[in-house]
Protein backbone atom coordinates (compact mmCIF):
# COMPACT_ATOMS: atom_id res chain seq x y z
CA UNK A 1 0.00 0.00 0.00
CA UNK A 2 1.49 3.24 -1.12
CA UNK A 3 0.60 6.75 0.97
CA UNK A 4 -1.77 8.68 -1.05
CA UNK A 5 -4.57 10.78 0.05
CA UNK A 6 -6.77 7.42 -0.44
CA UNK A 7 -5.25 3.57 -0.09
CA UNK A 8 -4.75 1.91 -3.08
CA UNK A 9 -4.66 -1.81 -3.24
CA UNK A 10 -2.55 -2.53 -6.50
CA UNK A 11 -4.17 -5.93 -8.18
CA UNK A 12 -2.77 -5.10 -11.53
CA UNK A 13 -1.85 -7.64 -13.87
CA UNK A 14 1.12 -6.73 -15.30
CA UNK A 15 3.05 -3.81 -14.84
CA UNK A 16 1.90 -4.76 -11.08
CA UNK A 17 2.81 -4.06 -7.55
CA UNK A 18 6.32 -4.42 -6.08
CA UNK A 19 7.55 -3.70 -2.30
CA UNK A 20 6.64 -0.41 -0.81
CA UNK A 21 10.27 -1.25 1.14
CA UNK A 22 11.82 -1.57 -2.28
CA UNK A 23 10.48 1.67 -3.59
CA UNK A 24 11.41 3.57 -0.85
CA UNK A 25 14.84 2.52 -0.90
CA UNK A 26 15.25 3.17 -4.43
CA UNK A 27 13.57 6.55 -3.74
CA UNK A 28 16.92 7.09 -0.85
CA UNK A 29 19.44 5.68 -3.15
CA UNK A 30 18.30 7.71 -6.25
CA UNK A 31 20.44 10.63 -6.32
CA UNK A 32 23.45 9.18 -4.75
CA UNK A 33 24.11 5.63 -5.18
CA UNK A 34 26.16 4.00 -2.54
CA UNK A 35 28.61 6.98 -2.65
CA UNK A 36 29.25 7.77 -6.44
CA UNK A 37 27.14 11.05 -6.37
CA UNK A 38 24.82 9.93 -9.08
CA UNK A 39 22.19 7.39 -9.78
CA UNK A 40 22.34 3.94 -10.60
CA UNK A 41 20.63 4.51 -14.18
CA UNK A 42 23.43 7.15 -14.74
CA UNK A 43 26.48 4.97 -13.63
CA UNK A 44 28.54 3.51 -16.49
CA UNK A 45 27.27 -0.56 -17.02
CA UNK A 46 30.70 -1.31 -17.09
CA UNK A 47 31.66 0.28 -14.05
CA UNK A 48 32.70 -2.01 -10.95
CA UNK A 49 29.63 -0.18 -9.16
CA UNK A 50 27.08 -1.44 -11.69
CA UNK A 51 28.68 -4.67 -12.04
CA UNK A 52 28.31 -5.28 -8.28
CA UNK A 53 24.56 -4.61 -9.03
CA UNK A 54 24.48 -7.10 -11.84
CA UNK A 55 26.10 -10.00 -10.54
CA UNK A 56 24.47 -9.56 -6.83
CA UNK A 57 20.76 -9.72 -9.31
CA UNK A 58 22.70 -13.21 -10.85
CA UNK A 59 23.15 -14.75 -7.36
CA UNK A 60 20.59 -13.79 -5.81
CA UNK A 61 18.43 -15.33 -7.92
CA UNK A 62 20.55 -18.52 -8.44
CA UNK A 63 20.26 -18.72 -4.68
CA UNK A 64 16.23 -18.44 -3.90
CA UNK A 65 15.22 -20.45 -6.64
CA UNK A 66 17.99 -23.26 -5.97
CA UNK A 67 19.09 -22.96 -9.35
CA UNK A 68 21.59 -26.04 -9.99
CA UNK A 69 25.27 -25.35 -11.06
CA UNK A 70 24.42 -26.76 -14.90
CA UNK A 71 22.01 -23.75 -15.52
CA UNK A 72 22.65 -20.16 -16.24
CA UNK A 73 20.69 -17.16 -15.46
CA UNK A 74 20.49 -14.30 -18.49
CA UNK A 75 19.00 -10.77 -18.61
CA UNK A 76 17.70 -10.15 -21.76
CA UNK A 77 15.58 -7.46 -22.97
CA UNK A 78 12.25 -7.43 -25.20
CA UNK A 79 9.96 -9.13 -22.72
CA UNK A 80 8.85 -12.79 -22.93
CA UNK A 81 7.53 -11.96 -25.73
CA UNK A 82 10.64 -11.56 -27.80
CA UNK A 83 11.36 -15.16 -26.31
CA UNK A 84 8.67 -16.38 -28.57
CA UNK A 85 10.27 -15.91 -31.41
CA UNK A 86 14.40 -16.66 -29.78
CA UNK A 87 13.06 -19.76 -28.60
CA UNK A 88 12.88 -21.17 -32.08
CA UNK A 89 14.91 -19.57 -33.74
CA UNK A 90 17.74 -20.72 -31.59
CA UNK A 91 16.82 -24.38 -30.41
CA UNK A 92 13.79 -25.59 -33.53
CA UNK A 93 16.67 -27.21 -36.32
CA UNK A 94 15.41 -28.14 -39.67
CA UNK A 95 13.64 -31.24 -39.91
CA UNK A 96 12.58 -31.32 -36.19
CA UNK A 97 9.41 -30.70 -34.54
CA UNK A 98 8.36 -28.66 -31.59
CA UNK A 99 5.54 -29.34 -28.87
CA UNK A 100 3.37 -26.68 -27.78
CA UNK A 101 0.88 -26.90 -25.34
CA UNK A 102 -1.71 -24.26 -25.76
CA UNK A 103 -3.53 -23.23 -22.21
CA UNK A 104 -4.16 -19.40 -23.31
CA UNK A 105 -3.34 -16.35 -25.27
CA UNK A 106 0.12 -16.15 -24.16
CA UNK A 107 0.69 -19.72 -25.28
CA UNK A 108 -0.64 -19.09 -28.68
CA UNK A 109 1.44 -16.36 -29.18
CA UNK A 110 4.38 -18.41 -29.04
CA UNK A 111 2.92 -21.20 -31.21
CA UNK A 112 2.36 -18.90 -33.16
CA UNK A 113 6.01 -17.20 -33.46
CA UNK A 114 7.54 -21.04 -33.57
CA UNK A 115 5.15 -21.73 -36.34
CA UNK A 116 6.60 -18.94 -39.03
CA UNK A 117 9.97 -20.51 -37.99
CA UNK A 118 9.77 -24.01 -38.01
CA UNK A 119 7.11 -26.48 -37.73
CA UNK A 120 5.44 -26.76 -33.98
CA UNK A 121 2.33 -28.61 -33.57
CA UNK A 122 -0.22 -28.59 -30.62
CA UNK A 123 1.13 -31.81 -27.83
CA UNK A 124 -2.56 -29.97 -25.71
CA UNK A 125 -5.21 -27.90 -25.81
CA UNK A 126 -7.63 -26.25 -23.19
CA UNK A 127 -8.99 -24.27 -26.32
CA UNK A 128 -12.44 -26.29 -26.00
CA UNK A 129 -13.18 -25.65 -22.38
CA UNK A 130 -12.57 -21.63 -23.16
CA UNK A 131 -9.10 -22.25 -21.08
CA UNK A 132 -10.52 -22.93 -18.01
CA UNK A 133 -8.41 -25.86 -17.48
CA UNK A 134 -4.74 -27.08 -17.31
CA UNK A 135 -4.31 -30.50 -19.40
CA UNK A 136 -3.57 -33.90 -17.42
CA UNK A 137 0.21 -33.95 -17.72
CA UNK A 138 -0.21 -37.34 -18.24
CA UNK A 139 -2.02 -36.56 -21.76
CA UNK A 140 0.82 -35.11 -23.47
CA UNK A 141 0.76 -35.57 -26.63
CA UNK A 142 4.98 -35.17 -27.79
CA UNK A 143 7.65 -37.14 -29.49
CA UNK A 144 11.40 -38.15 -28.72
CA UNK A 145 13.80 -36.14 -30.49
CA UNK A 146 11.36 -32.79 -30.71
CA UNK A 147 13.42 -29.82 -30.38
CA UNK A 148 11.66 -29.28 -27.18
CA UNK A 149 8.22 -29.10 -25.88
CA UNK A 150 7.02 -25.94 -24.48
CA UNK A 151 4.07 -24.59 -21.92
CA UNK A 152 2.87 -21.91 -19.62
CA UNK A 153 2.94 -22.69 -16.21
CA UNK A 154 0.55 -20.00 -15.03
CA UNK A 155 -2.34 -18.44 -17.76
CA UNK A 156 -2.59 -14.64 -16.40
CA UNK A 157 -5.60 -14.08 -18.65
CA UNK A 158 -7.55 -17.14 -17.89
CA UNK A 159 -6.69 -17.74 -14.21
CA UNK A 160 -5.46 -21.40 -14.69
CA UNK A 161 -1.77 -22.71 -13.26
CA UNK A 162 0.26 -25.82 -13.51
CA UNK A 163 0.38 -27.63 -10.07
CA UNK A 164 3.39 -29.83 -11.38
CA UNK A 165 5.54 -30.68 -14.27
CA UNK A 166 5.82 -33.25 -16.73
CA UNK A 167 9.08 -35.52 -16.42
CA UNK A 168 9.95 -35.24 -20.39
CA UNK A 169 12.98 -37.20 -20.27
CA UNK A 170 15.35 -36.26 -23.08
CA UNK A 171 12.93 -33.98 -24.57
CA UNK A 172 13.76 -30.50 -23.16
CA UNK A 173 10.87 -28.53 -21.10
CA UNK A 174 10.64 -24.86 -21.40
CA UNK A 175 8.22 -22.79 -19.45
CA UNK A 176 7.01 -19.23 -19.71
CA UNK A 177 7.14 -18.14 -16.18
CA UNK A 178 5.65 -14.89 -16.46
CA UNK A 179 3.66 -14.98 -13.94
CA UNK A 180 4.57 -17.26 -11.59
CA UNK A 181 8.26 -17.09 -11.45
CA UNK A 182 9.80 -17.07 -7.74
CA UNK A 183 5.83 -17.60 -6.47
CA UNK A 184 7.20 -20.76 -4.86
CA UNK A 185 10.04 -23.33 -5.10
CA UNK A 186 10.32 -25.68 -8.11
CA UNK A 187 12.34 -28.34 -8.89
CA UNK A 188 14.33 -26.25 -11.68
CA UNK A 189 15.92 -29.51 -13.36
CA UNK A 190 12.90 -30.68 -14.61
CA UNK A 191 13.30 -28.01 -17.09
CA UNK A 192 15.11 -27.23 -19.98
CA UNK A 193 15.05 -23.18 -20.05
CA UNK A 194 12.79 -21.19 -17.81
CA UNK A 195 11.75 -17.59 -18.67
CA UNK A 196 9.31 -14.61 -17.60
CA UNK A 197 9.78 -10.67 -18.18
CA UNK A 198 9.67 -8.97 -14.62
CA UNK A 199 7.17 -7.00 -14.53
CA UNK A 200 4.59 -9.57 -12.89
CA UNK A 201 6.50 -10.79 -9.78
CA UNK A 202 10.13 -9.61 -10.17
CA UNK A 203 10.39 -5.93 -10.50
CA UNK A 204 9.61 -3.10 -13.42
CA UNK A 205 9.25 -4.20 -17.03
CA UNK A 206 12.41 -3.76 -19.22
CA UNK A 207 14.47 -7.38 -17.79
CA UNK A 208 13.59 -10.32 -18.87
CA UNK A 209 14.22 -13.49 -16.94
CA UNK A 210 16.29 -16.85 -18.67
CA UNK A 211 17.54 -19.50 -16.93
CA UNK A 212 19.06 -21.71 -19.18
CA UNK A 213 20.19 -25.36 -18.81
CA UNK A 214 24.55 -24.83 -20.22
CA UNK A 215 23.92 -27.83 -22.80
CA UNK A 216 20.86 -25.93 -24.44
CA UNK A 217 23.40 -22.76 -25.45
CA UNK A 218 25.69 -25.36 -26.90
CA UNK A 219 23.59 -27.12 -29.39
CA UNK A 220 21.89 -24.13 -30.38
CA UNK A 221 21.49 -23.53 -34.00
CA UNK A 222 24.51 -21.09 -34.66
CA UNK A 223 22.81 -18.96 -38.34
CA UNK A 224 20.90 -16.68 -35.38
CA UNK A 225 21.49 -12.55 -35.60
CA UNK A 226 24.23 -12.26 -32.71
CA UNK A 227 21.68 -10.55 -30.31
CA UNK A 228 19.30 -13.20 -30.49
CA UNK A 229 21.43 -15.99 -29.46
CA UNK A 230 21.65 -17.16 -26.13
CA UNK A 231 25.06 -17.89 -26.29
CA UNK A 232 26.32 -14.19 -26.72
CA UNK A 233 24.52 -13.17 -23.86
CA UNK A 234 26.01 -16.20 -21.92
CA UNK A 235 29.20 -15.39 -23.38
CA UNK A 236 29.02 -11.60 -22.33
CA UNK A 237 27.61 -12.22 -18.47
CA UNK A 238 24.64 -10.45 -20.61
CA UNK A 239 26.32 -7.39 -20.59
CA UNK A 240 27.20 -7.89 -24.60
CA UNK A 241 25.20 -4.44 -25.05
CA UNK A 242 23.59 -1.75 -22.63
CA UNK A 243 21.69 -4.03 -20.69
CA UNK A 244 18.11 -2.14 -18.47
CA UNK A 245 20.70 -1.21 -15.63
CA UNK A 246 17.71 0.41 -13.53
CA UNK A 247 15.47 -2.54 -14.11
CA UNK A 248 18.04 -5.30 -13.02
CA UNK A 249 18.94 -2.71 -9.85
CA UNK A 250 15.24 -3.33 -8.98
CA UNK A 251 14.78 -6.92 -9.51
CA UNK A 252 18.16 -7.32 -7.55
CA UNK A 253 16.40 -5.69 -4.67
CA UNK A 254 12.81 -7.34 -5.10
CA UNK A 255 14.87 -10.45 -4.96
CA UNK A 256 16.76 -9.03 -1.60
CA UNK A 257 13.25 -8.56 -0.20
CA UNK A 258 12.07 -11.92 -0.83
CA UNK A 259 15.57 -13.20 0.78
CA UNK A 260 14.00 -11.07 3.81
CA UNK A 261 10.49 -12.33 4.27
CA UNK A 262 12.51 -15.63 4.24
CA UNK A 263 12.16 -17.25 0.91
CA UNK A 264 10.13 -19.06 -1.66
CA UNK A 265 8.73 -21.62 1.34
CA UNK A 266 7.27 -18.45 3.10
CA UNK A 267 6.02 -16.76 -0.05
CA UNK A 268 4.43 -19.74 -1.19
CA UNK A 269 2.76 -20.22 1.91
CA UNK A 270 1.39 -16.41 2.35
CA UNK A 271 0.54 -16.66 -1.99
CA UNK A 272 -1.41 -19.62 -1.33
CA UNK A 273 -3.28 -17.69 1.80
CA UNK A 274 -3.84 -14.83 -0.14
CA UNK A 275 -5.76 -16.54 -3.07
CA UNK A 276 -7.56 -18.31 -0.49
CA UNK A 277 -9.32 -15.19 1.30
CA UNK A 278 -10.40 -14.99 -2.57
CA UNK A 279 -11.51 -18.08 -3.67
CA UNK A 280 -13.67 -18.24 -0.16
CA UNK A 281 -15.56 -15.51 -1.50
CA UNK A 282 -16.07 -17.28 -4.47
CA UNK A 283 -16.97 -20.65 -3.33
CA UNK A 284 -19.10 -19.27 -0.55
CA UNK A 285 -20.88 -16.85 -2.29
CA UNK A 286 -23.89 -19.55 -3.85
CA UNK A 287 -23.26 -18.72 -7.13
CA UNK A 288 -23.35 -14.86 -6.85
CA UNK A 289 -19.40 -15.02 -8.24
CA UNK A 290 -18.53 -17.60 -10.61
CA UNK A 291 -15.23 -18.50 -10.70
CA UNK A 292 -13.91 -19.09 -14.53
CA UNK A 293 -11.05 -21.78 -13.60
CA UNK A 294 -11.83 -25.32 -13.05
CA UNK A 295 -10.93 -25.47 -9.06
CA UNK A 296 -8.22 -28.27 -9.69
CA UNK A 297 -6.27 -25.38 -11.80
CA UNK A 298 -7.11 -22.57 -10.13
CA UNK A 299 -3.70 -20.47 -10.04
CA UNK A 300 -2.60 -18.56 -7.00
CA UNK A 301 -1.09 -15.62 -9.03
CA UNK A 302 -4.88 -14.40 -11.28
CA UNK A 303 -8.42 -15.10 -9.90
CA UNK A 304 -10.23 -14.70 -12.77
CA UNK A 305 -14.21 -14.70 -11.92
CA UNK A 306 -17.28 -12.78 -13.11
CA UNK A 307 -21.01 -11.91 -11.37
CA UNK A 308 -23.51 -14.14 -12.29
CA UNK A 309 -25.66 -10.78 -12.52
CA UNK A 310 -23.97 -8.77 -16.06
CA UNK A 311 -25.53 -5.29 -14.84
CA UNK A 312 -24.05 -6.00 -11.10
CA UNK A 313 -21.22 -6.57 -12.77
CA UNK A 314 -20.40 -3.15 -14.08
CA UNK A 315 -21.88 -2.05 -10.36
CA UNK A 316 -19.07 -3.94 -8.23
CA UNK A 317 -16.60 -2.91 -10.48
CA UNK A 318 -17.57 1.04 -10.37
CA UNK A 319 -17.73 0.10 -6.68
CA UNK A 320 -14.46 -1.37 -5.97
CA UNK A 321 -12.82 1.72 -8.18
CA UNK A 322 -14.33 3.97 -5.79
CA UNK A 323 -12.70 2.05 -2.75
CA UNK A 324 -9.40 2.05 -4.14
CA UNK A 325 -9.14 -1.38 -5.78
CA UNK A 326 -6.85 -1.10 -9.10
CA UNK A 327 -7.23 -3.75 -11.75
CA UNK A 328 -10.31 -5.82 -11.28
CA UNK A 329 -11.20 -5.47 -14.45
CA UNK A 330 -11.07 -8.71 -16.47
CA UNK A 331 -8.02 -8.51 -20.08
CA UNK A 332 -9.43 -6.51 -22.37
CA UNK A 333 -11.19 -9.48 -24.44
CA UNK A 334 -12.46 -11.36 -21.81
CA UNK A 335 -14.04 -9.71 -19.58
CA UNK A 336 -15.23 -10.54 -15.97
CA UNK A 337 -13.16 -9.57 -12.82
CA UNK A 338 -9.26 -10.29 -12.39
CA UNK A 339 -7.44 -9.76 -9.54
CA UNK A 340 -3.61 -10.08 -9.71
CA UNK A 341 -2.17 -11.24 -6.51
CA UNK A 342 1.86 -11.56 -7.32
CA UNK A 343 4.73 -11.72 -4.36
CA UNK A 344 4.32 -8.04 -2.93
CA UNK A 345 0.78 -7.67 -3.11
CA UNK A 346 0.31 -7.81 0.18
CA UNK A 347 -2.32 -9.87 2.30
CA UNK A 348 -3.79 -6.87 3.84
CA UNK A 349 -5.27 -6.04 -0.23
CA UNK A 350 -6.35 -9.44 -0.32
CA UNK A 351 -8.23 -9.20 3.00
CA UNK A 352 -9.76 -5.93 1.73
CA UNK A 353 -10.94 -7.92 -1.64
CA UNK A 354 -12.55 -10.33 0.13
CA UNK A 355 -14.36 -8.11 2.34
CA UNK A 356 -15.53 -5.57 -0.19
CA UNK A 357 -16.92 -9.10 -2.39
CA UNK A 358 -18.91 -10.42 0.94
CA UNK A 359 -20.30 -6.86 1.85
CA UNK A 360 -21.10 -6.08 -2.27
CA UNK A 361 -22.90 -9.48 -2.06
CA UNK A 362 -24.90 -8.37 0.94
CA UNK A 363 -25.79 -4.98 -0.37
CA UNK A 364 -27.44 -6.50 -3.60
C1 LIG B 1 2.61 -10.82 -19.52
C2 LIG B 1 2.92 -12.13 -20.15
C3 LIG B 1 3.66 -12.22 -21.34
C4 LIG B 1 4.11 -10.99 -22.11
O1 LIG B 1 5.21 -10.46 -21.53
P1 LIG B 1 6.01 -9.22 -22.18
O2 LIG B 1 7.14 -9.09 -21.22
O3 LIG B 1 5.08 -8.06 -22.18
O4 LIG B 1 6.43 -9.60 -23.54
C5 LIG B 1 3.98 -13.47 -21.83
N1 LIG B 1 3.57 -14.58 -21.20
C6 LIG B 1 2.85 -14.53 -20.06
C7 LIG B 1 2.43 -15.80 -19.40
C8 LIG B 1 2.50 -13.31 -19.51
O5 LIG B 1 1.78 -13.26 -18.39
Amino acid sequence: MKQTIQPVYNFNAGPSALPSSVLEKAQQELLNFRGTGMSVMELSHRSSTYEEVHNNAITRLKTLFSIPENYEVLFLQGGASLQFSMIPMNFLQKGQKAAYVNTGVWAEKAFTEAKLLGDPYEAASSKEGNHRFIPNINDLQYNQGDAYIHITSNNTIYGTQWRDFPDTGDVPLIADMSSDIMSKPIDISKFAMIYAGAQKNLGPSGVTVVIIRKDMIEKANPNVPTILKYSTHYKNNSLFNTPPTFGIYMLGEVLGWIEEKGGLQTLAKQNEEKAKLIYDAIDESNGFYVGHAEPESRSLMNITFKLADQELEKKFLEEAKQGGFVGINGYRTVGGCRASTYNAVPVEACKALSEIMIQFQKNN
